[in-house]
């Protein structure tokens, strides 16, 4: 009998347990679990029975280096290859792989974003085996790469990477929720860890087409474009069939995201033409960073491989919605309680209770911290610019949580709504069981059943920073709950107590409304809710005292870690809009403003010949026309020279938040001001005399000829 894909190839190129338990000698092998179990420091004799193993099934499956993978502060991943060859004395080669080669690596740290805590001069940078991320195969024109997951820190042990503070915080909680469960009675319980499921969302775009625009070659958005005539406004493409071209990438992607063990489990087309995402079942947070790390370099490799081209940034065109990415978070026991199920009577689950009630607190203390977590300069198109979700922190609950929280505060907690059966008044349908609560698109962080779903997350972000942030503002809460639980006399008032209070200060942060409404925009300043507009003022809280503290507390991040990072937020943002905004000036120069000076010369071209052939013609429309385009030219020139002073001006600002800033409210408005005219000129000049392919024919025509733009028909 044929066996299933999905068993062929699934975890195939993966140095997993099922890999480890064969190849490794049962006492290694047992030690090397008890290691990874009890998070104790790993032994060099370990890790050269492991490094030995590593390397002979990797050379079995042809690989010929070995990569310490890593993910800087670059937001993408980085890796340096080394063979395996070692010298020999005679002429055959030896391929050699030590345990000390596995654990650690040097790779330059001098190139890398550190904000200021690496000068060039000291470059030394170390990379650390992460071995509860395991190792894996990646084949590329190179050949086959065995690559480890690594964390990444400066000569003196600051980190300069992604993974570290979330190793360190995943620690934190840990630790605290621990001690949260011994006051339950769950001495049995050891460890706690996070479990993460992150949706990714993505636009596919005909490459052929992606090629000739250069701002999403240098940017990966459009800077330029007018909307097509039919946008998203049917719903016609979300969940709509799968074209041949997509769902041949899609098979394509579930293959090779199955063979790393990537759990890709959902699939569908989403809002906008040409939009679709891929979800996978959660696993825990550090795996489920890599894995999204790899499922996004996976989607953009995958898709050139189909002559189409991955678009992860948020805002990929104007008009229709963008690309987020939702984070689904939870905390699990590693007896196996998952800590936010309510189960069937939240109201008489403390233990649950007082979990919701750390998660309330910590959000609602810790709005812009979760804000600035969630902010690249792409996603700030996106959140608090009318699309979704709001920048706006609220929790969304639902029904039945909600009514138990005002029950609580009101004193006296004594039932909980249950959900109904689904009547759809079809005799020959299943009778259905209704969840207890409905779902709200509009929350930035939803309570989704079990686990809540923290919505503001950019397409092409690392989960990282959303989910360290997470799991160190709710292990600060669950220390104080600690602290204060083991020195009452009576825990059993203490909790109803503690829990009481928790969500009765903190309530104001849970909204189940329309989260997209004016009203609530106003409701929520009302209720003293922060509304960060954008990333260059989220940034300044990553360095408040009370920011510092709680990350030093939690030992996920120092002070000058901190600094450090905020240094790197602006500059980003910085370096991000002066890219977009000297494309801008190229194809604006080198391409629009010529277009439309051929374009309008054609038009005084025709006037002239056919007034000479006949001088009682009409003329009117091309001469209308001229003087519009004419008009329109001028204005794009003009706005042209305006931008090309506010970038050089903006290099003579200091770097970091000053010059940020003036990105932000200088620059990009200078490009809102370039973009204007010539999106109308695209409107009104012959599309033959267009440089670029255009925003229109987007989905809706089957072949593509030279102006459609995503097509994705075959
Ligand atoms: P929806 O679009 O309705 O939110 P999806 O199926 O697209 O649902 O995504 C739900 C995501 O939540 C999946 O990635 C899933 O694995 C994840 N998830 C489910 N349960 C948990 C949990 N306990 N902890 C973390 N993530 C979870
Ligand atoms: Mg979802």
């Amino acid at each position: 009998m044929e066996t299933n894909v999905i068993e062929q190839v699934f975890g195939k190129d993966v140095f997993n347990d099922d890999v480890m338990q064969a190849k490794l000698p049962k006492d290694v092998y047992k030690s090397w679990k008890k290691t990874l179990e009890s998070g104790a420091d790993l032994d060099l004799d370990i890790a050269n029975v492991v490094a030995h193993a590593m390397k002979e099934w990797a050379l079995d499956h042809g690989a010929t280096h070995y990569t310490h993978w890593f993910q800087p502060l670059t937001g993408v991943t980085a890796e340096k290859h080394d063979s395996f060859l070692s010298p020999a004395s005679n002429s055959k080669p030896v391929l050699e792989f030590s345990g000390k080669e596995l654990i650690k690596g040097e790779p330059d740290a001098s190139s890398f974003p550190s904000g200021g805590l690496r000068a060039t001069f000291e470059a030394r940078g170390y990379t650390a085996w992460d071995c509860t991320s395991p190792a894996f195969l990646q084949e590329d024109a190179a050949g086959v790469t065995l690559c480890i997951p690594t964390a990444f820190c400066s000569y003196t042990g600051e980190a300069l990477d992604k993974k570290t503070p979330l190793l360190r915080s995943m620690e934190a909680i840990s630790k605290q929720a621990v001690r949260i469960m011994k006051l339950f009675g769950y001495d049995d319980v050891k460890k706690v860890s996070c479990s993460v499921g992150p949706e990714q969302e993505y636009f596919l775009v005909d490459r052929d087409k992606y090629l000739q625009r250069k701002d999403l070659i240098f940017s990966g958005r459009t800077l330029f474009g007018a909307p097509a005539p039919k946008g998203q406004e049917l719903d016609d493409h979300y969940f709509g069939a799968i074209k041949e071209r997509v769902a041949s990438f899609m098979k394509d992607l579930n293959e090779e995201l199955w063979k790393l063990g990537i759990l890709s489990k959902t699939q569908h087309n989403e809002v906008a033409p040409a939009q679709h995402e891929m979800a996978p079942i959660f696993t825990t947070a550090n795996i489920s960073t890599d894995h999204n790390q790899l499922v996004m370099e996976i989607m953009k490799k995958v898709a050139k491989r189909h002559n189409l081209e991955c678009l992860l940034h948020e805002k990929p065109f104007a008009g229709v919605n963008g690309s987020g990415k939702h984070n689904n978070w939870s905390i699990v026991t590693d007896t196996g309680i998952n800590l936010l199920d309510p189960g069937k009577n939240p109201h008489t689950n403390t233990k649950f209770l007082l979990f919701l009630a750390a998660v309330i607190k910590a959000v609602d203390e810790n709005a812009e911290l979760l804000r600035l977590s969630a902010s690249n300069p792409g996603n700030d198109h996106r959140l608090g610019a009318n699309e979704a979700p709001p920048a706006i922190i609220s929790i969304f609950l639902g029904e039945q949580l909600e009514d138990i929280i005002e029950q609580i505060v009101k004193g006296d907690v004594s039932s909980s709504i249950q959900g109904s059966k689904l009547d759809t008044g079809v005799h020959v349908l299943p009778v259905l069981k209704k969840d207890a609560t409905d779902r709200n698109r509009t929350s930035p962080f939803a309570f989704t059943g079990n686990k809540f779903e923290f919505r503001m997350l950019g397409s092409s972000m690392s989960i990282a920073g959303a989910n360290f942030t997470l799991n160190s503002i709710v292990a600060d809460v669950l220390q104080d709950f600690a602290d204060e639980l083991e020195a009452a006399d009576n825990f059993d008032t203490a909790v109803k107590e503690l829990i009481k209070k928790t969500v009765t200060e903190h309530q104001k942060v849970i909204f189940n409304g329309d989260g997209y409404s004016d009203e609530w925009i106003a409701e929520a300043e009302k209720r003293g809710l922060p509304n960060v507009k954008s990333m260059v003022e989220a940034v300044p809280y990553l360095t408040t005292e009370k920011t510092v503290k709680l990350f030093e507390r939690q030992n996920v991040l120092t002070k000058a870690e901190l600094e450090s990072r905020a240094e790197i937020n602006y500059e980003t943002y910085s370096k991000t809009i002066n890219i977009e905004a000297k494309t801008m000036i190229d194809m604006a120069g080198k391409q629009y403003i010529p277009a439309v000076i051929e374009y309008v010369t054609s038009l005084a071209d025709s006037i002239n010949s056919v007034t000479a052939a006949c001088a009682a013609a009409d003329v009117s429309v091309q001469t209308e026309l001229l003087t519009k385009c004419s008009s329109l030219l001028a204005a794009a020139q003009k706005a042209l020279l305006h931008l090309e002073d506010v970038t050089e001006e903006a290099a003579t600002k200091e770097e970091g938040q000053e010059q940020a800033t003036f990105f932000k409210d200088v620059v990009f408005a200078a490009m809102n001001e370039l973009r204007a005219p010539i999106d109308e000129l695209e409107m009104i000049v012959d599309q033959d005399f267009w440089p670029v392919p255009t925003y229109d024919h987007i989905e809706f025509i089957k072949s593509c000829h030279q102006h459609c733009f995503p097509v994705l028909q075959d």
